[in-house]
């Protein structure tokens, strides 16, 4: 179902809550930069829109001979850090502001977790499931191509998002080295197989980091009753690189996974899911619904099942105003980028609900995709070890970084609220800020601090 027609038939677009991605990564940025008075209103608008954003319409021949056209989009949204850096997605509800949207959470996850990239995201609008192997090759291709210099090793870095993979990833590299031929290329893109460049622990990153993100967040108490992950009862949305990588990963911590899902739907068990085999279900029959001794649950349902861990891994905005108040989970760990809205947030906040936001709980993949970079540059190939000890590092950092944060503020909001009045800022009082909040005041100031430490062009 297309979101815009999932938000008509739910009503959560009815007037009530404005789904469209962008918007709402802009509303999470100007709640953000609320607490942080001295950012120059100049600034606050240009961090809030994109730098860039391309659109490339193109043709392929497919497989059974008939012409299809593509739109493809590819948004740089902040530089000031570093090359551009994000991943690349394929589906047929991929439009231009979620680019943008996706493209900003980017630089703000980047900016958490101290990886020196800004924010970039690209998507076709495509239905994989309906393509041929050739057809996405030939679409990978041709977009590449397309883009020509505007991505490339230090401009604009692609990695995988939903439906792209280390297949796609090759043919990325592929293509860019054809037209950029005798020099070192594969720095233009990450998440490549691991016998052309790709790093060791890419495939599971994403997972992994936020297994280290929500095991650290419990272990400095962020859920009372609850200090670690072994015991606790975790339901997974989408099985996909994210999800099923994670189930495997917080079982493999001696957690339980009580129900999963895919587009399809959901499965759920009680007395638990064997991750791996229900991945084998998945790879034989296309989705995890049909797996042995389960119950039949919609995605819907799915969210609102009773469990310590929620991981939402699929796609934006589901959980929202309408359906936050059935949430039964005490932490969320968004594996997904922006599953959660602002009106949920508010609810979930209210009901004591911890969530650990994307821009730093999935953040374990780009972080990754940064080491797979400086090995490609160096021509370097790292332990597998080694590759989740250092990511693990910087994730307990930023999950440290981003608590404190979220204490320091909630500590302050009658100074911050003064320094507002000072500055001649809307007066309205400063109420306390959830995790999302704080791990953004955190971004948005070092984005803002490495822009006027460069000096603003000219
Ligand atoms: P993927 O294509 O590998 O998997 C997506 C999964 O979601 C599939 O199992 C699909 O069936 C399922 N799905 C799709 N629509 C659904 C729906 N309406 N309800 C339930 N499930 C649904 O994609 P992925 O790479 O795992 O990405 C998933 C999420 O994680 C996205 O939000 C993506 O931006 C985010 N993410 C991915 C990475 C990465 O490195 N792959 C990194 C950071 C964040």
């Amino acid at each position: 179902m297309s979101k815009a027609k999932q938000s008509e038939a739910t009503g959560a677009g009815n007037g009530r809550e404005d789904l469209n991605p962008f918007h709402i990564a802009q509303q999470q940025f100007d709640h953000a930069a609320r607490y942080i008075p001295d950012l120059k209103a100049g600034l606050v608008e240009w961090l809030k829109r994109p730098n860039r954003m391309i659109t490339v319409e193109f043709p392929i021949e497919t497989e059974e001979g008939e012409v299809k056209n593509f739109v493809g989009y590819r948004c740089v949204h902040n530089l000031a850090r570093g090359p551009g850096k994000g991943g690349i997605r394929y589906h047929p509800d991929v439009t231009a502001d979620e680019v943008r949207a996706l493209a900003s959470w980017m630089t703000w996850k980047c900016a958490v977790l101290d990886v020196p990239f800004g924010g970039a995201k690209g998507g076709i609008i495509c239905n994989p499931k309906k393509r041929t192997k050739e057809d996405l090759r030939k679409i990978t291709r041709r977009f590449v191509s397309e883009l020509g210099d505007a991505i490339g090793p230090h401009t604009d870095i692609p990695a995988p998002d939903v439906n792209t993979n280390a297949e796609t990833m090759a043919w990325i590299y592929d293509t860019y080295d054809m037209m950029h031929k005798g020099r070192n290329n594969l720095g233009v893109v990450t998440g490549k197989p691991v016998n052309m460049g790709g790093s060791l622990g890419r495939n599971e990153a994403t997972s992994r980091g936020c297994l280290y993100c929500t095991q650290q967040a419990l272990a400095m108490g962020l859920v009372e009753g609850l200090d670690s992950v072994k015991g606790a009862t975790v339901v997974v949305q989408g099985y996909g690189n994210a999800g099923a990588i994670a189930a495997q990963l917080y079982a493999e911590q001696g957690a339980k996974i009580i129900a999963v899902s895919d587009s399809r739907g959901g499965i759920h068990n009680p007395d638990g899911l064997d991750p791996d085999k229900v991945l084998d279900h998945k790879k034989k029959t296309s989705s995890v619904v049909g797996y042995p001794g389960t119950k039949e649950v919609s995605n819907e349902e799915l969210l609102t099942i009773p469990c310590d861990i929620l991981v939402p891994a699929a796609l934006e905005n589901v959980i929202r105003g309408d359906n936050a108040a059935e949430v039964q989970a005490k932490v969320i760990a968004e594996a997904a980028n922006g599953p959660t809205t602002p009106a949920a947030d508010a609810i979930l906040f209210e009901r004591g609900i911890q969530v650990l936001p994307d821009i730093l709980a999935n953040a374990g993949g780009v972080t990754v995709s940064y080491f797979e970079w400086v090995q490609n540059n160096e021509n370097e190939q790292w332990e597998e070890d080694e590759v989740n000890g250092k990511m693990k590092a910087k994730m307990i950092k930023a999950t440290e970084a981003v608590i404190e944060k979220q204490k320091e503020i909630n500590a302050s909001l009658k100074a911050l609220e003064a320094r507002r009045h000072e500055r001649g800022r809307d007066g309205s009082p400063l109420a306390p800020v959830d995790l999302r909040t704080a791990a953004y005041v955190l971004a948005i100031a070092r984005v803002a601090d490495v822009t006027l430490e460069r000096g603003i062009w000219p």
